[in-house]
């Protein structure tokens, strides 16, 4: 918990308005992602504190590089992220929300509840960012987690690779290290279980949730299978698995609320209770 004087939140507001500009002049937010990265990062400084807002901004970093590595690779496959892998605000409430309110929750309450939440939230949305653009460029075809023998195509929800393991458990390691050298978590095992745990379980989770209950159709102009709720400039695609409303942001929410749940349990394992 800390104690907020004005100057202090001026500040504070500076760091994240300077952060999201950046990203901005980047071309990797756009002009609604920046509004919702500004809310979404000020609730986290004021509620955290500075240790907790450079893990998301670490997260942030980790994603869009990865999204942005051998990106041309990846659209020539169709399977890379859209416009540049710029990022829009349902993107940003989708891996930053819940760890949005998780922080604010922290203002009233200290001690390793919500900070357990946070980092395991955090871990879930950047493994599996991490794990979903490396596995793009995974030699094997990935397999449905739900259905091993069946093979599909890159990009389709649901799919996992050995190479998206690795990058769920590099995610994972890094907001573990980071959770570690910032004192959000106190020690070295905590942090490291917490988001080792919520990173794994989360990213898991997510593609459980992308093989169920995704939304899956096809666009009605060139026939191609799509996750989307629109394709070619803006045509409604028909839906022909899943819940209407279960799009990929929604399924990624998810996996950070899985994830920092995950997370919560490991700690209070670990801890004995
Ligand atoms: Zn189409």
């Amino acid at each position: 918990m800390i104690q907020l004087d004005l100057t202090v939140a001026l500040v504070m507001l500076a760091v994240v308005v300077l952060f999201a500009l950046a990203a901005i002049l980047l071309r990797v937010l756009d002009g609604r992602g920046f509004l919702a990265s500004v809310a979404v990062g000020y609730s986290i400084i004021v509620g955290g504190g500075l240790g907790w807002f450079i893990i998301v901004a670490v997260f942030f970093t980790l994603g869009v590089g990865f999204t942005l590595y051998k990106y041309e690779y990846k659209k020539r496959m169709g399977a890379a992220q859209e416009k540049g892998g710029a990022r829009n605000w349902p993107n940003i409430l989708a891996n930053g929300g819940a760890a949005s309110i998780f922080a604010l929750a922290e203002l009233f309450s200290g001690g390793l509840l919500f900070a357990a939440l946070f980092v395991g939230s955090m871990a879930a949305a950047a493994s599996d960012t991490v794990s979903t653009e490396l596995g793009l460029l995974s030699k094997f075809k990935p397999r449905l987690l739900i259905r091993p023998r069946s093979p599909v195509p890159p990009g389709t929800s649901g799919g996992v690779t050995p190479l998206g393991f690795v990058g769920a458990f590099f995610a994972s390691l890094v907001i573990g290290v980071m959770a570690s050298l910032l004192g959000v978590i106190p020690g070295v095992l905590l942090p490291l279980v917490a988001a080792l745990a919520g990173g794994l379980v989360g990213s898991v989770a997510d593609s459980f949730y992308g093989a169920t209950i995704q939304r899956k159709g096809f666009c009605i102009v060139c026939g191609k299978p799509v996750e989307n709720l629109t394709h070619c400039g803006g045509e409604p695609t028909r839906r022909t698995r899943g819940f209407s409303f279960v799009e990929n942001n929604i399924v990624n929410l998810l996996g950070s609320v899985t994830g920092a749940l995950a997370s919560l349990i490991s700690i209070l394992l670990l801890m004995g209770h």
